[in-house]
């Protein structure tokens, strides 16, 4: 029997790592922060950046590598799935960055949760793979931005097949616990084999997370479709809504009501919750990662949110379709960090609703693959891959992830170590 070896002590140190994390402390603007928060005071300035690692995305250990960079990089904020054991991936991300560069500013943890089994972030993609004809190319595996398909031929009856590729049958199917439930999969299958089960997240355990110590925001998706799931469910959290700092509301654009939908659900939080509120503004949901031209819907749901003068107060942030041209597109609608919050305004009186414009970008697909093509480059042979056990793929991590936090906090990248350059390597 082969014994596994295990990986040498570490040899190489982080120094290139934090020498790349202290480029943050050179570019990162003074702090405007008064009695808020770091995090809110970056809501305030409009270079507030937050990871999402996705609502229904639960392979810890991805979400603990993807935390550790992230922080590293300086965000804000980290959004998870709302699971004890994902929450815990995020957790020890952060603590192992904050060992590595102990000046690193902790974000906050944000849970998601939804009101409504209708929203998409809220899915899984499931199938038989004993119903995969052999004679599939499998599509499905190909198109799968999460790595989450896999289908081995496998032998029957101790006959190995692949010398007669009609023989034999697919093992394996949807990796659960990586599907975030974007629906690539979907349309691509020619047998019609895929199906989406759709989920809500449990209130009572979301009400025990939001306990504890370590949580610090909630993020509740609502499809726009009515109020009235989002008011029980408002209901279920309200004894335990006050332990967070913060509360955002993630919702898609749904033409001329969307601001109405918006006060409505204002004035259903607004009586029972004492922290910051934040509009989530979810433009084209989960396609960061397919290019520059998933960008577009997000920054004109925030130019038409910008034009209502009726918005409710709160900050607001985009996301769905947010990738490295996101900045860009944001400047030429003259709303990047347009945001004009006088941080010495209290939580009470938060941000009328001609004052708060865009508070910053969540960047998920996108962020997940320019650091997921690094971790994928990790050799496998010692199971589990802490990253930082790879100081230089470490690095190489954190530089693409700079390349994306980078421009909205305005890091100034050093000759010597450049940011990775920013273009969609499809
Ligand atoms: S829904 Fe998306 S993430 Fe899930 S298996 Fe299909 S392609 Fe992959
Ligand atoms: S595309 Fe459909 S039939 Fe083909 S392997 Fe995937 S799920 Fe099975």
């Amino acid at each position: 029997m082969v014994v596994p070896v295990p990986p040498p002590p570490l040899l190489a140190s982080h120094v290139a790592v934090r020498a790349a994390a202290s480029a943050i402390s050179h570019g990162r603007r003074v702090l405007l922060n008064g009695d808020h928060p770091p995090q809110v005071a970056a809501l305030g300035r409009g270079d507030w950046v937050k990871l999402i690692c996705g609502a229904s995305f639960e392979d810890a250990a991805d979400v603990r590598n993807l935390s550790l960079v992230y922080t590293l990089a300086g965000v804000d904020c980290i959004d998870c799935a709302a699971d004890a054991s994902v929450v815990g991936a995020v957790n020890e991300g952060i603590e192992v960055a904050a060992s590595i560069v102990p000046t690193v500013q902790r974000p906050w943890l944000m849970i998601s949760v939804n009101d409504d089994c209708r929203d998409l972030h809220f899915r899984k993609a499931e199938f038989d793979p004993d119903d995969c004809p052999l004679d599939c190319s499998k599509p499905c595996e190909k198109v799968c931005p999460a790595d989450a398909i896999s289908l081995k031929h496998s032998m029957v009856d101790g006959e190995r097949t692949l010398s007669d590729p009609l023989r034999g049958k697919y093992e394996g199917g949807v990796i659960t616990e990586r599907c975030y439930g974007c629906g690539r999969c979907l349309p691509v299958c020619p047998y019609d084999r895929i199906r989406a089960v759709s989920y809500v997240r449990d209130p009572t355990m979301t009400a025990e997370l939001l306990k504890r110590d370590d949580v610090d925001a909630i993020e509740i998706h609502t499809t726009g479709k009515g109020t009235d799931m989002f008011n029980t469910l408002w209901d279920n959290l309200s004894g335990s809504i006050n332990n967070v700092k913060l509360v955002a509301v993630s919702l898609p654009d749904i033409g001329e009501s969307t601001v109405d939908l918006m006060n409505t659900i204002y004035t259903i939080m607004e009586p029972h919750f004492k922290g910051y509120n934040l509009w989530q503004l979810d433009g084209r949901p989960m396609s960061g990662d397919i290019g520059r031209g998933a960008t577009r819907e997000t920054v004109s749901f925030a130019a038409h949110v910008a034009s209502m003068s009726e918005r409710p107060p709160g900050f607001y942030q985009l996301a769905g379709g947010t990738n490295s041209y996101t900045v860009d597109y944001l400047k030429k609608a003259g709303l990047f960090q347009s945001s004009n919050w006088n941080s010495g305004t209290a939580t009470s009186e938060m941000a009328s609703s001609h004052q708060a414009l865009i508070g910053g970008i969540a960047y998920g697909g996108y962020a997940r693959k320019i650091v997921g093509r690094v971790l994928r480059k990790i050799p496998e042979q010692f199971g589990r891959v802490h990253i930082e056990d790879h100081p230089d793929h470490l690095l190489e991590a954190l530089q693409e992830a700079m390349s994306l936090v980078g421009p909205v906090k305005g890091y100034i990248p050093s000759h010597s170590k450049p940011f990775m350059k920013q273009v969609d390597r499809q």
